[in-house]
């Protein structure tokens, strides 16, 4: 449903669409014969402003799409509610570092064959109610599917990137029926089409599943597919795109392994593999530290697991890098909040879609602990993160946050900057010293934003959830927090930590570099999306 391609293109909203535009931007370094459908989401997801007392306002967050993409003279039309809806293809091509490209399809309803209302189905990502996600899962799912076939793409294999796109399965299904003969189970042909689907699962909290109503369904799909069918690979209470999409793809993996683990908890009778997340690195990378590697890797770009020799780099090289970052974070700070941190201050980076499981609030459990700590080794904190417009508690935490900056104002410097996007992250994961995750375990499927800031020598300090299972030695890529009991003894474990082990260090230049060489090395030359895309090419899609 999303895809981050680029800033000034706003299909995307989080994580979930940063990590598509990086397994785009991989297939393109590999030069892997992908074809990438998504929305063309003109009004984009949601632009965030903040008002004085830190309450969200989601104003809409326009694009132009003539000016990235262009129009394909190719229609297609969906049935929604018994009338056609047509969908057009926007070409987008994605260039990558090294010069391969690869063609992304954004599929727009703006049409004048279309009545006013449908105009809008492709106008807001995640926008509107249950009835309008539907009918965009019906554009993105089915007219998806239509539209590869009218283009002349012949498509081996399908890969379902979250249960949004489940619907293509079935619209592949329902090719398999042999003429003539309707509503009968076995003149489906499911293993055809489980040969060709592959399907990646992105997080295990229950709210990020679509379920929808069957009366719903009916009415908007009609009779594309035989209720009863349906109930059998859906679900009989719902239809749910996760089950769907489970139940017609012969490949179905999560995103750590941790969150493979967890998955196959909640799904019970499914093989449910892992594949862990990585980051692109030439995106991900401060242009400075590029610089550093280009000298001595010049193929990084390609194959970053070269950086695995990032750890020979010259503490000096590495930490003026690291200044120059920390100096254009400072600046953007300075500039869009007026607070001014300090450069040779510690500064402890937090970004996240401000929902509950994330705890945002984690580190301000004890106001007066946490003032006592900054008293003895001062730092400075950087916050950032959208609530989704109908998460009302998440917009709760962006209000409470603002509360704790203005009662810590003498205390401790705290920012809160607004509009994270994909040029805020990238300033955010390399200027920060420090990268600050507190999910309750185990509903952090994976994160990525720890493997841009580890990339960057930004050392993690997180709850031992998703990635940071696989990517955590101790004391050498960065630090666990770990409560007794895990989940409520979180904030004090995050607070000894802190004040024990991590901010004492930070006075020790020497044995920091040390650890930021290891968080590059280590980590950067794993936790990167070319390694994750060559896993899906040899594991998952030529199978
Ligand atoms: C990387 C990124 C994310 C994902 O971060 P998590 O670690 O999964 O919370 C979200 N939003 C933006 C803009 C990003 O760049």
């Amino acid at each position: 449903m999303e895809i981050a391609l680029r800033p000034e293109v706003h299909t995307y909203s989080g994580g979930l669409g940063v990590l598509a535009g990086d397994t785009a931007r991989s297939a393109a370094d590999l030069d892997l014969p992908m074809v990438f459908v998504t929305l063309l989401s003109r009004n984009g997801y949601v632009r965030q402003e903040v008002g004085p007392q830190g309450n969200q306002i989601d104003l809409p967050s326009p694009w132009i799409p003539e000016d990235w993409a262009s129009p394909l003279p190719a229609m297609v039309a969906v049935s929604i509610e018994g009338r056609s809806v047509w969908v057009r293809p926007w070409l987008y091509v994605l260039t990558c570092p090294i010069g391969n490209s690869l063609p992304v399809l954004l599929l727009d309803t703006d049409l004048d064959q279309n009545s006013l209302e449908d105009r809008q189905i492709t106008d807001r990502l995640y926008g509107g109610d249950e009835a309008h996600r539907v009918k965009q899962e019906i554009v993105l799912g089915i007219g998806g599917a239509l539209l590869l076939r009218a283009l002349g793409f012949n498509i081996r294999t399908y890969h379902l990137n979250e249960g949004h796109a489940a619907l293509l399965a079935l619209q592949l299904l329902r090719d398999t029926r042999r003429p003539g003969d309707v509503g009968s189970p076995s003149l489906y042909d499911r293993a055809s089409v489980r040969e060709r689907c592959v399907f990646t699962t992105h997080t295990p909290v229950e709210a990020g599943f679509d379920r929808f109503d069957y009366g719903l369904v009916n009415r908007l799909l009609g009779d594309f597919f035989g209720l009863a069918e349906l109930k059998a690979l859906a679900g009989e209470d719902r239809l749910n795109m996760t089950r769907l999409a489970l139940n017609l793809s012969g490949y179905v993996n999560g995103v750590a392994r941790r969150h493979a683990e967890t998955a196959s908890g909640m799904f019970p009778g499914y093989q449910i593999r892992s594949i862990t997340n990585g980051v692109h690195v030439h995106t991900w990378v401060h242009a400075n530290l590029a610089r550093l590697f280009e000298a001595r890797f010049p193929h990084w770009a390609h194959e970053p697991e070269v950086i695995a020799l990032a750890d020979q780099i010259p503490d000096g090289e590495i930490w003026t890098a690291h200044q120059a970052a920390k100096v254009e974070l400072l600046g953007v700070i300075k500039e869009r909040t007026g607070t001014q941190l300090q450069l040779d201050v510690p500064v402890i980076g937090f970004a996240r879609r401000m929902t509950s499981y994330k705890r945002p609030n984690l580190l301000f459990t004890d106001l007066a602990r946490l003032k006592q700590i900054a008293r003895e080794r001062p730092f400075q904190i950087v916050l950032a993160g959208l609530a989704h417009p109908l998460d009302e508690p998440g917009k709760q935490i962006i209000e409470e946050l603002h509360r704790h900056i203005r009662d810590l104002q003498d205390a401790i410097p705290i920012a809160f900057l607004p509009e994270y996007d994909m040029s805020l992250a990238r300033t955010l994961v390399s200027g920060a010293d420090i990268w600050l995750n507190t999910p309750l375990p185990p509903l952090e499927a994976s994160g990525t934003s720890g493997m841009k800031a580890a990339l960057n020598g930004v050392l993690n300090l997180s709850v031992l959830d998703g990635w940071w299972v696989e990517a955590c030695v101790e004391g050498v890529t960065g630090w666990a927090i770990e409560g007794t009991p895990p989940g409520a003894g979180d904030a004090e474990a995050l607070y000894r930590k802190l004040a024990d082990v991590v901010l004492p260090l930070y006075q020790d230049r020497a044995r920091w570099v040390w650890m930021m060489k290891q968080s590059i090395s280590k980590i950067g030359s794993t936790f990167n999306s070319q390694r994750m895309m060559r896993r899906y090419a040899a594991e998952a899609y030529m199978r």
